[in-house]
């Protein structure tokens, strides 16, 4: 049976303003959304303009083969936003993607759009700025769960608080991967990790609730093995004006399932199909996740309101104050 909540295509809202490029307006063919534009036009026959993998028109080839291990869950996290943007019916130019540090922030380097890879827990701040001085585009900060919720963590909550325009799509594979499996925020309790031999004390961020708390106004959390859901929230969010957030709980076996004899990508994958719940609106106080037992996932909370770019460009053309500082 279809899933309720995956219905068609989100339609694209009008975006407001030209689009600029240094010396003036582009092309009016870029700011026509009333077609059926899905990005760079796949091609035909042989799949792909290299003969390579059918999302090579989104990807920079140059780039490719990837850094990621075998096993890895970014690559799926990948698929899934690509294909999430293209049905959400957003021209592939008007987004853009902005990454921190680690192996998730390498994202924003094989994408073929704009995309800006910042410095370690900066992509949020740079992002903003982004958002508010390009309103046409569409910001995405694509990153994982140590960069954002470590040393980005004060950004997160203030970026949310002000509901900047942003979609922050954030890989959480409990550890710092790329410099050798470090704990880090959202690392369950009695992990192991490189930096915690005996066993992790520390309890984890639950990043749902962090999001919802902190005045996020979409909250969805997915796993790579839910990508069909994952690209349904991709296209519903990409649809949206504030700041939305999608967790994608993904496996590192090479370091985090090494250390935690989780085992291989695939089985991590049936561990997501054996300890997950789908249940949409739930309470985000009960999202947490631990190293083990059941977890949910499923969209949490869709509540749109005013952005910070639409409430102080009221407030500088003079209008009355809208209420988005109440929440
Ligand atoms: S170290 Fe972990 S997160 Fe990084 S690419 Fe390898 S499996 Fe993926």
């Amino acid at each position: 049976m279809k899933d309720p909540r995956i219905g068609e295509a989100a339609a694209a809202p009008p975006l407001d303003g030209p689009l600029l490029d240094g010396d003036g307006p582009i092309a009016d063919s870029r700011n026509d959304f009333a077609g059926d534009f899905r990005g760079p036009a796949r091609p035909s026959g042989d799949g792909s303009p290299h003969g390579l993998h059918p999302h090579d028109a989104y990807l920079r080839p140059g780039r490719i083969p990837h850094i990621w291990c075998d096993g890895c869950g970014l690559g799926t996290s990948l698929t899934g936003f690509i294909e999430g943007v293209l049905r959400s019916g957003i021209p592939w130019e008007r987004v853009a993607v902005v990454s921190g540090i680690g192996c998730t922030g390498r994202a924003a380097g094989y994408l073929s759009l704009d995309g800006y890879h910042t410095t370690h827990g900066r992509p949020i701040p740079f992002a903003t700025g982004l958002s508010l001085a390009k309103p046409d585009m569409r910001v995405v900060v694509y990153s994982g769960d140590g960069d954002l919720f470590a040393i980005g963590g004060n950004h997160f909550i203030h970026a949310a608080r002000r509901n900047a325009d942003l979609l922050v799509y954030c890989v959480n594979n409990f550890n710092y991967a790329m410099t050798g499996g470090q704990m880090g925020p959202t690392t369950p309790g009695g992990a192991w990790t490189s930096t915690s031999p005996a066993g992790h004390v520390e309890k984890p961020f639950n990043l749902v609730h962090m999001a919802v708390a902190a005045g996020a106004t979409y909250v969805a959390r997915w796993t790579t093995l839910h990508v069909r859901q994952l690209m349904e929230g991709v296209s519903e969010a990409m649809g949206m004006r504030g700041f939305r957030f999608i967790e994608v709980i993904s496996p590192c076996p090479t370091c985090f399932g090494r250390k935690n004899d989780l085992g291989r990508g695939l089985d991590t994958m049936k561990a997501y199909r054996d300890r997950t719940t789908i249940l949409h609106g739930a309470d985000p106080a009960d999202g947490a996740i631990g190293l083990d037992g059941r977890f949910v996932v499923g969209t949490f909370l869709n509540a749109p309101r005013p952005t910070f770019g639409e409430l102080y460009g009221a407030m500088a053309s003079g209008a009355a104050p809208a209420a988005g500082g109440e929440e």
